[in-house]
C-alpha cells in the first residue's frame, strides 16, 4: 500500500531506490556449559570468527586509509595484530578448553581481565591499548553472535538506509555508492549527521519519528530531500514523475556547473566571498573541487571521531597542513578549535552523562578546562599556519571574559613556539564564533579584540528560540528567519563593520536560497556552507543587486513573523529573478 510519510529535509537531492531497514540489535548471550565432545568445535568456531574479524578490520582499513586518512587506518592494523596475538586468541581457547564454556563467556573474562591490566598501567600509551581492546572485542563477540556489523548487511545493490538515528561517525562510514539517500527516525536539520550527508551529497530525509516501523527492508522508496517526503510502495506514476525531477536536478546542476571558476559578485559589482563547511582533510578536495574560494569552518571535531585516543599534535599538523595545501593560493582556511559535546561524542573523553549536553559541558568550555588537550591542537594549528592561509576559530564563546582566556593561551603556546624558533605566522587571523545570544548582543565589545566573527545559526537558532536543534516535534519554532534572529545577525555584523572586522556565517543558514539575499542585504562578507551548495549560491548572487538588496532587508527587518518574512522573499526577490 502506497503511504506518504514527512519528516524534515535535511539534505537535498532525490533518491528512487529499495528500502535497507537497519534493526538495532542487543549484544546477549547466556554463559553455556560444554560437554567435552563439543569443546574442539567451540573452538573451531572462535577461530572461525576470529578470521572474520580480521578479514572485516581489513576493509575498514582500507576504507579508512581510502577516505579518511593513513593515520585513522593505522588504528584497525593495530585492532588485527590484537586479534592475531597468541597471548590474547591462546588465552580464550585456553579457557574455552580448561572452564568447558562457550566462546562468548570465555571472550569475556580474558578481555575484562586484559583490559583491566591494561587500564591500571601508569604508561598511557598502554592504558589507551585497554580501548582498542575493548573494541575489538565487541566485534569478535559480534561475529561469535552471527551480529552484522556493517550498517549496510548483506545488501548488494545501492540502497535507501533506513534506520532509527545515525550518529556523526556512521555517516561518515557511508559509502555515495552504496547508499542512494538515508531516512531516520530522529534528528533534525542541523544534527551533524544531516551536515554530513549534504557535503556528501547523500539526500536525508530525518525526524520521520516511526519510519522503521512502516517501512520493511526491500519495500518502493522515494525520498525528497528538498521537501522531506518519503513515498513507501508509490504507484508507477509517482515514480515516473520523480525521475523526471531527478533528470531536471542534474540539468540544473550542469547549468551552475559552468560557474566554478567565476568569482562571486553580484550583478552590481558586490564581492562577497563563498567558501565550504568542511569536517575531514579528505573534504577538502570536494571543497575545491566544488568551487570554493577558501574553507569557513573545518570542524576539526572529527579528527577526533572515530577512534579511540586523541591524535597526537603531529598528526592535527598534518591535517591542518593538508588541508591548507589543497586549498592553495593563499585562500582563507577557517579552522575551528575542537566543538565537541551536543550530538558529537567522544567516548575515550569520558564526558559526563548531562541533562542538556548542548547546553553543558562542550566546545570551548572543555577546552579551557582541559588546557593540555587545547594547547596541542594550537601548537599543531600554529605550526600549521606556517604553510597556508590558516586563521584560528574558537567555538561557542559566551563573553569576553573566554575569548581573552583563549587568547591567553595561544599567546602561551605561541611563546613556546618562538622559544623553540619554531615557524608559524606571526600575524595569524584568531576569530570567534558567534553561537549563543549573549555574545550577539555584546558582539560590539568582542569586535575589539577579534579579529573576525563567523556566525554559527545552528546553535544560534537553538538558543535564541530556546529550540532543541535535534528535536522534531518542536521543529516549527527552529526558525531561521524569526525576525529575533535576523535583528542578532545584523547586529554582530554592524559590530564587526564598525571595528573593520569582517563578519562570515558558517551556520546551515548560509547556504540557504532563501537567506541569501537578506544575509547579502545585511552586508555579510563570507558564506561558509557545504559544498554541493556552492555553485547554486553563486548562481543566485549574480542574479542579485547588492542595494536592491539593502533596501529590501530594511523593510524585512520591520517584519513581525518568519512567514511574513519568507513570504516577502520569495514574492519580491525570488519569484522576479
Ligand atoms: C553552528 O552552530 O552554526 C555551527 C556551525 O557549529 P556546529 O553546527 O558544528 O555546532
Ligand atoms: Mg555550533
Amino acid at each position: 500500500m502506497s503511504l506518504l510519510c514527512k519528516g524534515i529535509a535535511a539534505a537535498q537531492g532525490i533518491a528512487i531506490g529499495h528500502a535497507f531497514v537497519k534493526v538495532e540489535q542487543t549484544l546477549s548471550y547466556t554463559r553455556t556449559t560444554l560437554e567435552a565432545d563439543q569443546v574442539a568445535a567451540e573452538v573451531a568456531r572462535l577461530k572461525e570468527a576470529v578470521g572474520k574479524t580480521i578479514s572485516q578490520l581489513e576493509a575498514i582499513k582500507q576504507k579508512a586509509s581510502k577516505d579518511i586518512g593513513e593515520a585513522e587506518a593505522k588504528i584497525f592494523e593495530a585492532h588485527q595484530l590484537i586479534m592475531s596475538d597468541p597471548e590474547f586468541i591462546g588465552a580464550i581457547e585456553s579457557n574455552i578448553e580448561s572452564e568447558k564454556i562457550n566462546s562468548e563467556s570465555a571472550l569475556e573474562g580474558v578481555s575484562n581481565m586484559f583490559v583491566g591490566m591494561f587500564e591500571s598501567m601508569e604508561d598511557e600509551y598502554m592504558r589507551e591499548r585497554a580501548a582498542d581492546l575493548r573494541d575489538v572485542s565487541k566485534r569478535l563477540l559480534k561475529n561469535l553472535l552471527g551480529i552484522e556489523d556493517s550498517l549496510l548487511g548483506d545488501a548488494t545493490e545501492a540502497v535507501i538506509l533506513v534506520c532509527h538515528d545515525l550518529t556523526p561517525s556512521d555517516t561518515a562510514q557511508l559509502d555515495k555508492d552504496q547508499v542512494k539517500a538515508f531516512v531516520t527516525n530522529i534528528g533534525g536539520r542541523t544534527s551533524h549527521s544531516a551536515i554530513m550527508a549534504r557535503t556528501m551529497e547523500i539526500p536525508a530525509v530525518t525526524g520521520l519519528s516511526d519510519i522503521t516501523e512502516k517501512v520493511k527492508s526491500g519495500d518502493m522508496l522515494v525520498v525528497d530531500g528538498e521537501t522531506g517526503d518519503v513515498f513507501v510502495n508509490p504507484d508507477q506514476d509517482l515514480i515516473a514523475s520523480y525521475e523526471q525531477k531527478l533528470k531536471e536536478f542534474h540539468e540544473q546542476k550542469a547549468t551552475w556547473a559552468k560557474l566554478i571558476n567565476e568569482p562571486s559578485v553580484t550583478k552590481d559589482g558586490h564581492h562577497v566571498e563563498l567558501v565550504a563547511n568542511i569536517g575531514t582533510p579528505h573534504d577538502a578536495e570536494g571543497a575545491d573541487k566544488a568551487g570554493a574560494e577558501g574553507i569557513g569552518l573545518f570542524r576539526t571535531e572529527f579528527l577526533y571521531m572515530g577512534r579511540d585516543n586523541f591524535p597526537t599534535e603531529e598528526e592535527q599538523f598534518e591535517a591542518y597542513k593538508a588541508v591548507a595545501a589543497t586549498i592553495d593560493n593563499n585562500r582563507p582556511v577557517v579552522i575551528r578549535t575542537l566543538d565537541i559535546g551536543g550530538d558529537k561524542e567522544l567516548p575515550y573523553l569520558d564526558l559526563p552523562h548531562e541533562m542538556n549536553p548542548f547546553l553543558g559541558y562542550r566546545a570551548i568550555r572543555i577546552c579551557l578546562d582541559q588546557v593540555d588537550l587545547f594547547k596541542t591542537q594550537l601548537r599543531a594549528l600554529l605550526r600549521a599556519s606556517a604553510f597556508g592561509n590558516i586563521k584560528i576559530m574558537y567555538p561557542m564563546i559566551a563573553s569576553l571574559v573566554e575569548l581573552r582566556q583563549a587568547n591567553a593561551i595561544l599567546e602561551e603556546v605561541k611563546e613556546d613556539l618562538r622559544q623553540n624558533g619554531i615557524a608559524f605566522n606571526e600575524e595569524i587571523e584568531v576569530g570567534m564564533m558567534i553561537e549563543i545570544p549573549a555574545a550577539a548582543v555584546v558582539a560590539d565589545q568582542l569586535a575589539k579584540e577579534a579579529d573576525f566573527f563567523s556566525i554559527g545559526t545552528n546553535d544560534l537558532i537553538q538558543y535564541t528560540m530556546a529550540v532543541d536543534r535535534m528535536n522534531q516535534q518542536i521543529s516549527y519554532l527552529y526558525d531561521p528567519f524569526n525576525p529575533a534572529v535576523l535583528r542578532l545577525i545584523k547586529n554582530v555584523i554592524d559590530a564587526a563593520h564598525k571595528e573593520g572586522k569582517w563578519a562570515g556565517m558558517c551556520g546551515e543558514m548560509a547556504g540557504e536560497e532563501y537567506a541569501l539575499p537578506v544575509l547579502l542585504g545585511f552586508g555579510l562578507d563570507e558564506f561558509s556552507m557545504s559544498a554541493p551548495s556552492i555553485l547554486r549560491s553563486r548562481h543566485l548572487l549574480t542574479q542579485l543587486s547588492m542595494e536592491e538588496m539593502k533596501a529590501a532587508t530594511n523593510e524585512i527587518l520591520n517584519l513581525a513573523t518568519g512567514e511574513e518574512i519568507r513570504a516577502y522573499i520569495k514574492e519580491n526577490i525570488l519569484d522576479k529573478l
